[in-house]
Order: C-alpha cells, then structure tokens, then sequence
C-alpha cells in the first residue's frame, strides 16, 4: 500500500498521529480550517492541501480527527468535501461521532466507491503522542488488514466488526466509563475533603485500593491536585461523548440510568465552566456544591 496518506484535522490529537506517520517514513498530503496547526507540520514534510477534496484528489487514503459529528459529516460530504475527490478509496475516521453518523457516512460515501472506516481512538493525548492508542475498527476485513501498517503507528488495534458504526459504539461504551469514573472520583473525593481527609492521602488510597480508575491515577495526580486543569481534553468533547452514548440507547431501547446522571454532571461542567475548557474542571462543579477546595499537598 502507498506510503502517501492524507490527514485531516491536526488538533491535541490529529499532530501528533501525524507526526508518527511522518516518522514512519510516510508521506502526509495535510488540511485544517487552522492555517498555523497545518504550518507547523509543512515544516515537519507534510504537504498543505486547500481543501478536503484536494486531499482526496492527492492520496487514496485519507485518516480524519475532527470534533464533532457535523464536522466529519460536512469534511466528508459536503461542499469541497472528500466525497468530491478523483483518487479517495478509504476514509478512516479517527473521532469519536457515534454510531449512527457513522452508518449515515458510510452509506453517503459507498454510492461513490469509497469505504469509510470508523476507527475511534482512545488513550489521550499522550496516547497519541506515544503510539499507544487504543485503536478500535469496524470495516472490511480486507481494508482492516490493508490499514494496519498504518494505523498501528498510532497505537494497538481492535478489529471491532465489519459493520459500520460498531466501532463507534465500543468507544461511547469505553468513554462512558471514563466520564462516570471522572463524576464519580470528583464526587468521592470532595464528600472526603468535606469531612476533612487530605485528598492526596485519599488518591494514594484508592490507587493501592479498589477504586482506582484512569481518573484517580491519572487526572487527579496529573491535572487536579496541582490545580492545573491541562490534561488535553475538552468539557465540550466528554460532553459530546457521553450525550452520543444516551442517543445511542435510544437508538437501542436501552434505559442507562447511571449513563443519565453522568451525563447531568458534565452538562453542568460545560455550563459553568465552559465546554473549551480542560475537562479535569469537572471537579469545580462539586467544589461549588459542597464548599470545599480539592488541593494536594505542594
Ligand atoms: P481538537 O479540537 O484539538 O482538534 C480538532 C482539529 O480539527 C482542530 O485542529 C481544528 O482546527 C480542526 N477542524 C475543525 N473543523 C475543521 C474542518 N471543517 N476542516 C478541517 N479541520 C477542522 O480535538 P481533539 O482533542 O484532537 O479530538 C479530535 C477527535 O478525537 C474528537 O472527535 C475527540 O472526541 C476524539 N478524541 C479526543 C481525545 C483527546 O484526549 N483529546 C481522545 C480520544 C478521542
């Protein structure tokens, strides 16, 4: 397979995917609606296209990391959009949309020949920075075995199923338990800062204990506790994941009421403290409840 790929949508994730395709001796043909992200990789070799068509005029494969759901429907079939392209075969989508924009751009891009794979991703942006994503695919069996050197710069891969969207629906299933096991710290930890535990002593606990989870390993030590509020994610892109995660059990029937409560949380985190903010904020919103300060030892 060729060793020219395009790319598009260089955010905290898409660069530094990129960047490890371009290590790997591949050679990226790049767009974002963000002239400077786009820049800085020129600088790297990457090759600037004007649009997403372009890139789809230039490469047979095209992997895609946007932000919202709109945003890949509009990249992919909209006005100079990928659909639009001469040379596009496959469009492997990075994001996390949901299932069922996946089923919808699946079906747009077939009547044109072209496969889309939905291959959402998970680790964070050091997952990415590393090449130790969880990297999950629903495609043809085939066009898995073609993508994987690939995609296997970029982290470990799952073949999910090769029905679209399947892929889509692991990841909001793994998220939701990422955004419960955030809601759910904050709130353990501010009832124990409450009550007047010192919550560095308290993560040290749950960490050796049974209520370790990415968020007590990771956010609290990295982003909370030094109040540095940075991890590298959106409130605005939890919130999405975990309101595709309900619209998709009601696509299914399916009554989630935990998912229901999560989901209430960081509403209110994007609320008060803004969706382009860190997502680690999410602990400001039981702070302000509960009056306490969740700070760790200098
Ligand atoms: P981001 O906002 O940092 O990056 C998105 C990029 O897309 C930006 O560079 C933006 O300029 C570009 N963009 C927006 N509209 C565009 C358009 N119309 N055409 C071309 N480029 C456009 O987002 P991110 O954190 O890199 O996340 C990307 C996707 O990956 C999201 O779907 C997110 O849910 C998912 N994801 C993120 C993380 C994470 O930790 N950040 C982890 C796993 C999955």
């Amino acid at each position: 397979m060729s060793k020219h790929v395009g790319f598009i949508g260089l955010g905290a994730m898409g660069t530094p995917m990129a960047e490890r395709l371009l290590n790997d001796g591949y050679t990226l043909t790049i767009f974002d609606v963000n002239a400077a992200v786009a820049q800085a990789l020129a600088a790297k070799g990457a090759h600037v296209a004007a649009s997403p068509q372009a890139v789809a005029d230039a490469v047979e494969t095209v992997l895609i990391s946007l932000p919202t759901p709109d945003i890949v429907k509009q990249v992919t079939t909209g006005p100079a959009g990928l659909i639009h392209g001469s040379k596009v075969k496959t469009v492997v989508d990075l994001s996390t949309t949901g299932s069922s924009m996946a089923q919808w751009v699946h079906a747009a891009l077939a009547v044109k020949g072209v496969e889309f794979v939905d291959s959402p991703v998970s680790g964070g942006r050091g997952g990415a920075i590393a090449g130790t994503l969880a990297v999950m695919v629903s495609s043809q069996t085939a066009t898995y075995e073609q993508l994987t050197p690939i995609l296997k710069n970029i982290g470990k891969l799952f073949f999910i199923g090769d029905k679209p969207g399947m892929a889509q629906t692991m990841k909001l299933a793994n998220n939701l338990l990422s955004a419960a096991a955030m809601a759910a710290t904050s709130e353990a930890i501010g009832m124990g800062v409450k009550a007047g535990l010192d919550p560095s002593i308290m993560i040290d606990v749950i960490n050796a204990g049974s209520g370790m989870s990415t968020a007590s390993r990771d956010k609290f030590p990295r982003a909370i506790l030094p109040r540095k509020f940075d991890y590298g994610f959106t409130t605005a892109l939890m919130y999405k994941d975990v309101r595709l995660c309900m619209q998709e059990s009601q696509d299914l029937g399916v009554s989630m009421p935990v998912a229901n409560a999560v989901r209430d949380m960081w509403q209110k985190t994007n609320d008060d403290f803004g969706g382009d903010q860190d997502f680690t904020n999410i602990i400001r919103v039981v702070e302000q409840s509960m009056g306490v300060e969740v700070k760790g030892k200098a």
